[in-house]
């Protein structure tokens, strides 16, 4: 591992970090990236072969480990142990983060599709929220090299709702599960169409990661590489080019800025000995999670940015955006008592269904703005503490119907584009701090109508289907009951996002931020809006081509010349 003093000091070594750190090694710059978790090494601690009956509780969710006893997730969760944080009166708002080396990609669900020209471009079809700095056109050739580089399985679809990807980048989908077929087969009647999901799931070996073998949970890590996860690809593939350090424990507290307001470095704590450690280097990216990203920067307030660094916008933790959530399932009876094989897959579901609706909503057919998927469930899946399917009874007649229901409940995850609004932002809490004693983020959070009349549409078009497919669905909770609370979908993003205007947003197109040019963000909190589709696929594509632009700005010596002003920026000046 090289020593040599850094160029760039990226916080974070999730999803956005781990790529940046991969292309600016890549191309041949130092750089230190400081990661609040631990070390963590897939290979040798991923419980991936171990089954529920091995742990208590049937592996159930605990406080300590939300989504399960073997979750790959290590000091992290809803609550993180040291690390409160606050939702201020009459809000509510959960945050998962993860504090290990390679952050929330260890155990992601992996689902990985392309946003199109109708989700970066929204506000100009319907006049909300906001449009994003560039078309689609210009991002299309790194989700390309993204695809490739990560690996996605899944196919062309033709579907409005999803561009395609260049012949030989996609890797083969696994074949469909009956009940998705059935699935399919009662869409198809109401003329919505199921299509092999994309997820960031090798079918095929690359690099020296091995192809899936269909066998293991995901969310328990993936320690032959087939699922993507930064600790088994880009982190390594990083350090492998000799120009990577990586400190883990540490937790960056601000970003530091000198008399002038320039950006100087980091002042970090180490978490093993309490000590604050301060770093100087040309360049800073955070990518920290959206979130956590907009809560350094209010920490960073100084005279000369009295309002947190890089928010003369004053929209630093604005805008934040969760995707909608809902879910509906059924019991299918034709699916009851089926003869038993392997169903297992790739985990996730291997058909889903993308939105439909853009031509309605064109029309003005719909009364909400933006669309919605839905993730199908229904398999012979590994049997858990808990079991579906409206269950009566104890003893010999409960566990025949057990049996008798097992692998024939289908569920619809609904997850949609919810709207940017003023009542959904973060700020800093003015009373509670961490352990460290750094000042903790506050969530404020409110539905819109938007948002409640999309869930309504969802539950309405979920029950269709099943009820097609021969369930029997009953009544339909309220969609203000139904929909998951905020942060619960765990795609929070928007807290410093992108703009063509430096009044409205924290960064221009390449995540750079207007007022403080050697200062990116590369999360996340950069999206102008929240397509209904994961975000994660797109956190990369962005962070690689933006730290595919910083590197070429380096290389010409831009970035050294000083502060430019905001001005010169927006005219691309630079
Ligand atoms: C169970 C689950 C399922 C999901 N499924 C999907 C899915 O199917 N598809 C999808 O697109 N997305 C999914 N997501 C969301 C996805 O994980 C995140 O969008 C993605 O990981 C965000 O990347 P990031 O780099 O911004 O943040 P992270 O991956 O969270 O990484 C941030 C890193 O920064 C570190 N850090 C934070 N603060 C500091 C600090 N002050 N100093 C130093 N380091 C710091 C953290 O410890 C962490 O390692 C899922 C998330 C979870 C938890
Ligand atoms: S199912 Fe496949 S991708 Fe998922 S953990 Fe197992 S081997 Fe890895």
């Amino acid at each position: 591992m090289s020593t040599s003093k850094p160029t760039v000091i990226i916080v974070g070594s999730g999803a956005g970090g781990a790529m940046a750190a991969y292309q600016l090694t890549k191309d041949g710059h130092q750089v230190l990236l400081l990661e609040a978790g631990r070390d963590y090494d897939p290979k040798t601690e991923t419980p991936m072969f171990r089954r529920n009956h091995q742990a208590p509780l049937m592996a159930a969710g605990t406080p300590d480990k939300d989504f399960g006893y073997f979750d790959a997730t290590v000091d992290g969760g809803w609550q993180v142990p040291d690390e409160p944080y606050t939702s201020a009166e009459g809000s509510e708002f959960m945050w998962w983060r993860a504090r290990m080396l390679g952050g929330r990609t260890n155990h992601w669900g992996r689902y990985a599709l392309r946003f199109s020209e109708h989700d970066f471009k929204g506000k100009s079809r319907d006049g909300l929220g906001a449009d994003w700095p560039f078309e689609y056109a210009d991002i299309a050739p790194w989700y390309d090299k993204t695809e490739a580089l990560v690996g996605v399985c899944g196919t062309n679809t033709g579907l409005d709702d999803m561009p395609p990807s260049p012949e030989g980048v996609l890797q083969p989908p696994p074949v469909a599960r009956v009940p998705e077929l059935l699935v399919a087969a009662a869409a198809k009647k109401l003329g919505i169409t199921a299509v092999p999901m994309h997820r960031a799931v090798l079918t095929r070996p690359l690099d020296n990661r091995a192809a899936c073998f269909y066998a293991t949970p995901c969310g328990h890590g993936c320690a032959i590489g087939a699922a993507f996860q930064t600790t088994t690809s880009l982190l390594p593939m990083a350090v492998a080019t000799g120009n990577l350090q990586i400190q883990t424990n540490a937790m960056v507290k601000r970003v530091d800025t000198n008399e002038k307001g320039q950006v100087t470095g980091v002042t970090y704590i180490d978490k093993k000995t309490g000590q604050e450690q301060q770093l100087v280097a040309p360049v800073v990216i955070l990518a920290a999670s959206a979130c956590e990203s907009a809560r350094i920067l209010l920490n960073s307030a100084s005279s000369k940015h009295p309002n947190g660094l890089a928010n003369s916008s004053g929209q630093v933790g604005k805008n934040l955006m969760d995707s909608t959530g809902a879910n509906l399932s059924a019991l299918v009876p034709s699916l009851q008592g089926r003869p038993r094989y392997n169903e297992d897959g790739h985990t996730a579901n291997h058909l889903f269904i993308p939105w439909w609706g853009h031509q309605a909503q064109q029309r003005k057919e719909l009364n909400f703005p933006r669309g919605y998927h839905f993730e199908l469930g229904g398999r012979f899946s590994e049997p858990s503490a808990y079991v579906s399917g409206n269950l009566q009874g104890y003893g010999k007649a409960l566990k025949q119907q057990v049996t008798e229901n097992y692998g024939a409940v289908v569920s619809f995850a609904l997850r949609g584009e919810m709207l940017p609004n003023e009542h959904c932002y973060m700020d800093i809490d003015p009373k509670v701090t961490d352990k460290w004693g750094i000042p903790v983020a506050r969530f404020h959070w409110r539905w819109s109508e938007h948002e409640i009349k999309q869930v309504q549409h969802g539950l309405n078009t979920a029950k269709e289907i099943l009820t097609l497919m021969g369930a029997t669905v009953g009544e339909l909770p309220k969609p203000e009951d139904a929909i998951l609370k905020g942060g619960q979908i765990i795609h929070e993003v928007g807290t410093t996002r992108m703009g063509a205007n430096p009044k409205e947003s924290v960064t221009n197109q390449w995540g750079q931020t207007w007022d403080c040019p050697n200062l990116f963000v590369m999360d996340g909190g950069v999206f102008a809006s929240n397509p209904h589709k994961n975000c994660t696929l797109t956190i990369m594509t962005l962070a690689m081509r933006n730290a595919s632009w910083l590197s070429k700005q380096l290389n010409t010596g831009q970035l050294n010349a000083g502060a430019p002003k905001a001005s010169q920026l927006a005219q691309g000046v630079i």
